[in-house]
């Protein structure tokens, strides 16, 4: 690539960002990492009726805690800045002003109540009204007023937007990475509005404007904007603009495979589909990866893969391999199933490659009962546990004797496990235990193993009642692990619980 890589991700701030933005993100970051690029946020916020208080720190908390901050954005690195559109306001009516000039767009007034006329009278005969060379002369604006009543109109400050004149009788041939080559017959589009009587650029206006000046290269975003590919050359052309490349992310698709993800799946379907948790304005809240327990890690490998695979049997990447594996040629058209037990396998995989005195701090933080608990005993415990963990939230439950004796039974673990033989063997095991001095796991390995050989005793009919004294089932780790950490004394107190229980 011999083009200096600009990419830009670039969300409105209407609401959290929803999981599928922050794969549009992710992919943004791994294009411009891999190719020395530069990845940068703008704020879409034109649309000041859906601005969302604390919708854009959301955005940015988000990407950080992903760990792929952007290299140039709002107070970051402002060479091209400002970042937020409703900051650049002064910018974009001498674009539309240029369009005017050079006759790609022109003056509309056409009332609302206007319009919706033209649409129903074209409903009531079966047609669909569109503003275009169809109909554009038959309409109120500048292509069919007389010069003095454009200019009367502007000046006695009738509301008016300013259209884009959008060519008639062509075929356009329009490339986009991911999907090919596509063709446009231009006699389908709209007249889009760039520009309104209120001051502010529409989406497309400032989304184009903003890319050029801010000199994008690649414009990597979801396949919800393709119906907005075809203008969005047209512009570049009026302006005599070199576009950029394009390409459109598949749509993420719910677990059942049919149809687009929604905010309101999570909710329905128990998993979060938001980085963070979201709080709205309203005091709704919505879940999030992060306060359910993920890793960044796991979030970013399998978000890599709704959309993108390396091509070979290769699932787990970090975001550096990632950014070595990354091709925008290897993302698919078709959509992208969201499989919310895939996530769990991926954070079981990064929970794996944590540091265990870090899990330790998390799992003292969120359980009351490790208050008071040295953090490096907690660390031990949790080195023997986190192979079956997924979530810290699975700590507690998987090493709970740790920390405190059984306070009963399991019923069917006990039946399991107590025969007729079983106090006195217990007994035997205790005392074995009590003699050993050097309290380490492979004195109490090679002690109790040996006794069991020289008696030829059946290895699970001490082993059971013994897990059972500790954990008060037969799960758990490694018992003589269990019983190094919890300590001679313990131990035995343990023991003598179960005997006396028997
Ligand atoms: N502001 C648009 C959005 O919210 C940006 C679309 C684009 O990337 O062109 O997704």
């Amino acid at each position: 690539m011999t083009k200096n890589v600009r990419v830009r991700f670039a969300p409105s701030p209407t609401g959290p960002l929803h999981i599928g933005g922050v794969r549009t993100a992710l992919f943004n970051y791994l294009f411009a990492k891999k190719h020395n690029g530069t990845f940068v946020l703008r704020i879409e916020d034109t649309d000041q009726n859906r601005y969302v208080e604390g919708a854009e720190q959301y955005i940015i908390d988000a990407l950080n805690w992903c760990g792929f901050p952007f290299d140039e954005g709002p107070n970051i690195n402002e060479k091209f800045g400002p970042y937020r559109q409703s900051e650049r306001k002064h910018l974009y009516k001498q674009y539309a002003d240029e369009l005017i000039a050079s006759g790609n767009a022109y003056y509309a007034f056409d009332t609302a109540d206007e319009l919706d006329k033209h649409r129903k009278d074209h409903e009531a005969n079966g047609k669909t009204f569109i503003y275009n060379w169809h109909n554009r002369l038959k309409l109120n604006n500048s292509l069919s007023l007389s010069a003095e009543e454009v200019q009367n109109k502007i000046e006695t400050g009738e509301d008016y937007v300013i259209r884009f004149k959008s060519p008639q009788d062509e075929t356009l041939h329009l490339k986009d990475i991911i999907r090919g080559d596509i063709k446009i017959d231009t006699n389908i589009l709209d007249d889009k509005v760039l520009f309104k009587s209120d001051g502010m650029p529409t989406y497309h206006l400032a989304n184009i404007v903003d890319d050029h000046l801010m000199e994008i290269s690649h414009v990597i975003r979801g396949e919800e904007w393709l119906p907005s590919l075809a203008l969005h050359v047209l512009l570049y052309r009026a302006f005599n603009w070199e576009a950029p490349e394009f390409a459109h992310l598949p749509l993420i698709l719910k677990p059942t495979g049919k149809g687009k993800l929604s905010k309101r799946d999570g909710d329905k379907l128990g998993f979060p589909v938001f980085p963070l948790e979201w709080k709205s304005p309203e005091g709704d809240i919505s879940r999030g990866y992060k306060e359910d327990g993920y890793f960044p890690e796991a979030v970013v490998n399998f978000l890599a893969f709704l959309g993108w695979n390396p091509g070979t049997e290769q699932e787990l990447f970090n975001l550096q391999e990632l950014v070595e594996a990354f091709n925008l040629n290897k993302v698919n058209k078709a959509g992208a199933r969201f499989d919310p037990d895939k996530t769990k396998w991926f954070n079981h995989h990064y929970m794996q490659e944590q540091d265990n005195l870090k899990l330790a701090e998390a799992f003292k933080n969120h359980q009351e009962e490790l208050k008071t608990i040295d953090v490096n005993y907690i660390e031990m415990v949790v080195s023997l546990v986190k192979e079956r963990a997924t979530f810290i939230n699975d700590f507690w439950g998987l090493s709970h004797f740790f920390f405190t004796s059984p306070s009963n039974y399991d019923e069917k673990a006990f039946k399991k496990a107590i025969k007729d033989d079983t106090v006195e063997i217990l007994t035997k095991v205790k005392s074995i235990i009590t003699h050993i001095d050097d309290f380490t796991v492979n004195a109490l390995q090679t002690d109790i193993k040996g006794w069991i050989t020289d008696n030829n005793i059946g290895f699970g009919k001490i082993m059971m009642p013994l897990r059972l004294a500790l954990v008060g089932a037969l799960q758990g780790p490694d018992v003589f692990e269990i019983m190094f950490l919890i300590g001679k004394n313990e131990t035995v107190k343990r023991i003598d619980n179960l005997i006396e229980k028997i």
